[in-house]
């Protein structure tokens, strides 16, 4: 077994709250900033006693918006898990708001060799429904000098919010794609209670319907194949080699360690949870107390799991590893959960995976494994 692993930090500050947005995060504050860092390095310190011979191989630096936090923040949380940790960063993602992207050289002094800008639109009517503080002339901006300083720049791009259309996606992408080695191309989701979503329940604002939110997705995919990008997983996009060697530990159900509220831990076949809360997290519920919420998956529900995120992947499973992994023979034990979803599975060459068309109905077909 390798003692490899991913470390997430999350920065759980935001300037203001997009409209659309549910992750979680407050009004940053320094004084607040400043509390939270240090006990972002006790509960890694009181992890890494646990796993001492982890070692540490991609940092993923996500939010919230954690090209906010103060810059000696950043410093002291990374020479913090330097000392205390075997780290050896094959990847160390950063997530940038063009609104706060002026510390881009900073970053590459602290090791970072990839930065993630959340374009989300190249349209300001769009932009400005979405509650987001920057304009296409920003974001354009921040991609230009990332690109000039990082040869690894992903965009996050979003499909579904009130005004697009597939002109307009064609029109984002256009514009983001001589910039960057990767892109994230997100469907949005509303969660209930958000702004966006009592807004469109109270017919202010219209939500692009599923159907139209599948064609922009698919001419955003063929726009971004025909400039060489390869789907790997169903919202995500490179160039050959650029893949996101962090993320993809999620969807392979590798080991990573999750700092701060909120944030995820997959470790040993466990999973954790941090609350969702700045106070509880300063008064020390988190994973480094041993007091992150718990879930021990049963064999069914590990296997489940193994389904649904490697099927999000463009490469899907290999029957020969899932046989091994758990004690199945896959073709045979599951003859009867396969054979409904017939239309959207391509079984060929020994390994099962979404047919090209059907990515989007990825996870009907994993539900038929519940
Ligand atoms: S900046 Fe990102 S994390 Fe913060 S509210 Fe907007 S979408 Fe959510």
């Amino acid at each position: 077994m390798t003692n490899n692993k991913g470390l997430y930090l999350h920065i759980p500050f935001c300037a203001k709250k997009c409209a659309y947005c549910d992750f979680y995060s407050v009004a940053i504050d320094t004084d607040l900033a400043e509390l939270y860092i240090n006990e972002v390095c006790k509960e890694f310190s009181l992890v890494m006693d646990r796993n001492p011979a982890a070692l540490i191989d991609t940092l993923y630096i996500g939010g919230g918006t954690p090209s906010i936090l103060p810059i000696n923040l950043l410093e002291r949380v990374i020479e913090h898990m330097y000392k205390n940790a075997y780290v050896d960063l094959k990847e160390f993602s950063i997530e940038v708001n063009p609104c706060s992207s002026s510390r881009l050289a900073d970053y590459k002094s602290l090791g970072v060799n990839r930065v993630s800008i959340g374009v989300q639109s190249l349209d300001d009517k769009v932009l400005r429904i979405a509650g987001r503080l920057h304009n296409r002339a920003q974001a354009l901006d921040a991609l230009e000098r990332a690109e000039n300083l990082f040869q690894n720049v992903s965009a996050d791009i979003m499909l579904g919010l009130p005004g697009q259309d597939i002109g307009g996606i064609k029109e984002t992408l256009g514009g983001v794609i001589p910039h960057v080695k990767h892109i994230s191309m997100y469907m949005l989701k509303l969660s209930d209670g958000v702004p966006m979503a009592e807004s469109a329940a109270r017919h202010e604002i219209a939500l692009p319907d599923d159907d139209l939110t599948a064609d922009m997705y698919d001419a955003g995919y063929s726009l971004m194949h025909h400039h060489g990008y390869e789907r790997y997983e169903i919202s995500n996009f490179a160039q050959p080699g650029y893949s996101c060697m962090h993320n993809l530990k999620y969807w392979n159900r590798e080991d990573y360690i999750g700092l701060g509220p909120a944030a995820h831990s997959f470790i040993d076949g466990v999973r954790y949870d941090n609350p969702a809360d700045i106070k509880e997290y300063l008064k020390g519920k988190h994973l480094g107390n041993q007091l992150a919420n718990i879930a021990r998956l049963t064999p069914g529900d590990a296997l489940f799991e193994y389904i649904m995120l490697k099927l999000r992947l463009e490469e899907g499973f290999a029957v020969e590893e899932i046989n091994g992994l758990f004690h199945i023979d896959f073709f045979k034990d599951y003859q009867k959960q396969l054979q409904p979803i017939q239309a959207l599975v391509d079984l060929s060459d020994g390994r099962v995976r979404m047919k090209k068309d059907k990515m989007l109905l990825e996870s009907l077909a994993a539900r038929s494994f519940l």
